[in-house]
């Protein structure tokens, strides 16, 4: 296995036997689930895994295209969906530390990451090895042409009226 540091964490990995595993094993979730959350996630994976995030997942041997699960949580204040989601690779942790971020510097999309032992949903073909799962919580923006069923997953905020969310004079004394 070969060893990484990051962040505090020391991992080791077997990125071959990992690449063996994703070859062997079906699509990604959101393949296999085709919700509309799941298309977007699917659609939009190319300005979600790039720069240093591709670059950490391809060093494990992680298929990129190949999720073990992902889940739309909600909107944040830009716009974007967040979505968290898990992979999995043959690896160790040796040493934990906390969930961390990487961000594509031309891109700005931010994705957190932590580890841990073990994999819920694993697939089959990792049967056999030592497993870790990356978590991670992605920040993606809607690139369907079909509008979100539900929008805002967020809280509602409670409604106001009409002229004073706009300021208007109905909130002066007459
Ligand atoms: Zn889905």
């Amino acid at each position: 296995m070969e060893r990484i540091t990051l962040e505090g964490w020391q991992i080791r990995y077997d990125a071959e036997a990992t690449r063996r595993a994703y070859l062997a094993r079906g699509p990604g979730y959101p393949e296999v689930c085709g919700c509309l959350d799941c298309r977007n996630y699917a659609a939009a994976r190319d300005t979600t895994y790039r720069g240093a995030t591709l670059e950490l997942l391809e060093r494990f041997g992680i298929d990129p295209s190949r999720e073990a699960e992902v889940f739309a949580t909600g909107q944040v204040e830009s716009g974007l969906y967040v979505y968290e989601g898990w992979f999995h690779f043959a690896g160790v942790v040796d040493v934990a530390s906390d969930p961390f971020t990487t961000r594509d510097p031309d891109h700005g999309t931010l994705f957190g990451l932590f580890f841990t032992a073990g994999g819920a949903l694993m697939p089959e073909t990792f049967n056999g090895l030592d497993v870790v799962q990356l978590d991670f919580r992605a920040e993606v923006p809607w690139v369907l042409d079909v509008p979100r069923e539900h929008p805002n997953d967020v809280p509602a905020r409670p409604a106001r009226p009409a002229a004073e969310a706009a300021g208007g004079p109905a909130a002066t004394p007459r």
